[in-house]
């Protein structure tokens, strides 16, 4: 059994708190055991990044200093990337060649793209103007509270960390109880890589009562940033409010991939599957309500019908494994529920099945557009399958939802690929293409699934502390 501490001021701690169990989806035992911090344990580290941003190196060191111990680190996630893999799948069951080779390059690249982002930004001047000179700075915002979620445990934590750090600020990372195996190690990596201590401090335990509630809610936090669900992100906004502390919120999604009469079938029933399966559906960019033109709707459900079923579910250690099993026991009986009620609301399932641990890629239709699978987050690899019959009421039926992550469009026709994505209520629409990321590009969701964006200079605006300097020039 692996012992994973929390990593506090450059040193690793264990806690008064006790321990909490990971278990592993696959063998179904535990594979490691993380302190479960409370509320000394937070203001431990927050202490800790306090004294990091406030009297510490890091916050001075010029961008291209601390860019290249970011690259440096990025250097050593690429050297650790299978034992990093490794945790990712033995914390919640993604398949390791998926973490191996997609999770782990994005992670690198994440503190790659934020080091040369922070080095070459350059900041707004107003140059003698009525004998004045003005300009702007972007003063580090201190120390950052971010709280990650468990499906995609390396690659989202990267992806808050990396802008918190390339802006100069210090980080206390609290990842799900679910996934504490890769951050625990990135952590010891930043050390390794030459991050004074401090920097990157991570805590382990729960959301609610626990070590996630103390730090969010803690006055000594500057800013915080919170990916996970929708419900959990008021509770944590609430706690931010009474410090004033700004937010960054990546919550839930209910996404629509819509497939015009036009599309490139292949393309659309390629891309729509990955969408609706990906991860066992554990995305919140899940496409999980499939809108077809009814004039194509038998073809793209017979061919979205082979396509879930020639995914293979199985032992995410296995590299034929495409689906694994879901994160947790919980999780599993929270989808297979889903499942219950969405037959009792009428729709009929093709392709369904699970057993204790998988649920097997799921097409639900003919039921309505009201109903609790048509608008809540299900997480687990089943998509609503509903005909529409015209562009309207396809843009209509996708907008039927609080949330408001992400589409995905098929078609072939430029022009209506421009006006649907113009219409669509959401943060993110790709056009016959899914998961594509130009990192320099706002990321983020309206509606229910977020506040703000982050993303290139979005996120120096979050991390940052925007000041303007006026100096007078007499003539
Ligand atoms: P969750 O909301 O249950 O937990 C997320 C994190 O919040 C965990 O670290 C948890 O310990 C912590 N937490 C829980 N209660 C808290 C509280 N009161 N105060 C502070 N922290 C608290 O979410 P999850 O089940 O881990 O992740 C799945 C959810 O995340 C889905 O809704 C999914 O759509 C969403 N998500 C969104 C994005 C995005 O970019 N928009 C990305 C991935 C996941």
């Amino acid at each position: 059994m692996r012992f994973l501490p929390n990593i506090i001021d450059g040193r690793e701690r264990d806690s008064a708190g006790g321990l909490f169990d990971s278990i592993d989806p696959w063998t179904r035992t535990a594979w490691a055991r993380a302190p479960r911090s409370g509320r000394d344990d937070v203001d431990a580290a927050v202490g800790a990044a306090r004294r990091a941003a406030d009297r510490g190196p890091w916050p001075r060191m010029g961008s291209a200093e601390r860019g290249a111990l970011l690259h440096a680190l990025a250097d050593l996630v690429v050297r650790d990337g299978g034992l990093l893999a490794e945790a990712d799948t033995s914390d919640v069951g993604r398949p390791l060649a998926a973490v191996r080779d997609h999770d782990v390059p994005r992670a690198a690249r994440n503190f790659r793209f934020f080091a040369d982002h922070a080095r070459l930004g350059t900041a707004e001047r107003y140059p003698s103007d009525a004998g004045f000179h003005t300009y702007s700075r972007h003063e580090p915002a201190g120390v950052v509270a971010a709280v990650s979620p468990w499906n995609y445990p390396l690659m989202l934590a990267s992806w808050k960390i990396a802008p918190a750090l390339a802006w100069g600020n210090a980080v206390v990372l609290k990842p799900a109880e679910q996934s504490p195996g890769s951050v625990t190690r990135l952590a010891a990596l930043a050390l390794e890589a030459g991050f004074p201590p401090g920097v990157l401090n991570v805590v382990h335990g729960h959301g609610r009562a626990g070590a996630g509630e103390h730090l969010v809610g803690h006055p000594g936090v500057d800013r915080v940033t919170f990916t996970g669900s929708s419900t959990t992100g008021r509770a944590v906004a609430t706690a931010a409010a009474a410090n004033l502390t700004p937010v960054s919120m990546e919550l839930g999604g209910k996404g629509a991939a819509l497939v015009f009469a036009d599309a490139d079938l292949d393309v659309a029933v390629d891309r729509a599957a990955e969408a609706a399966f990906g991860n066992a559906g554990q995305m919140c960019l899940a496409g999980s309500r499939i809108l077809v033109a009814r004039e194509v709707f038998d073809v793209v459900v017979e061919r979205l019908a082979e396509a879930a079923a020639s995914r293979a579910t199985g032992d995410p250690r296995d590299p034929a494994t495409a689906v694994g099993p879901l994160a947790t026991a919980e999780h599993h009986a929270k989808v297979v529920g889903h499942l219950d009620r969405a037959a009792a609301d009428g729709w009929t399932a093709i392709g369904a099945g699970h057993d204790d641990r998988f649920v097997r890629p799921t097409l639900l239709l003919g039921g309505a557009t009201g109903s609790e699978v048509w608008r809540e987050e299900v997480f687990g690899p089943v998509a609503t399958v509903t005909a529409f019959d015209s562009e309207d009421e396809a843009v209509a039926l996708a907008g039927d939802t609080r949330y408001g992550l992400n589409a995905v469009v098929f078609t072939t026709d430029v022009a209506r690929a421009h006006r649907v994505a113009g219409k669509l209520g959401v943060g993110t629409v790709w056009v016959n293409c899914f998961f594509v990321r130009d990192l320099r590009a706002p990321f983020g969701g309206a509606g229910s699934s977020g506040i703000g964006r982050e993303g290139g200079s979005y996120s120096r605006d979050f991390f940052t502390e925007p000041k303007t300097v006026t100096i007078a020039v007499p003539g």
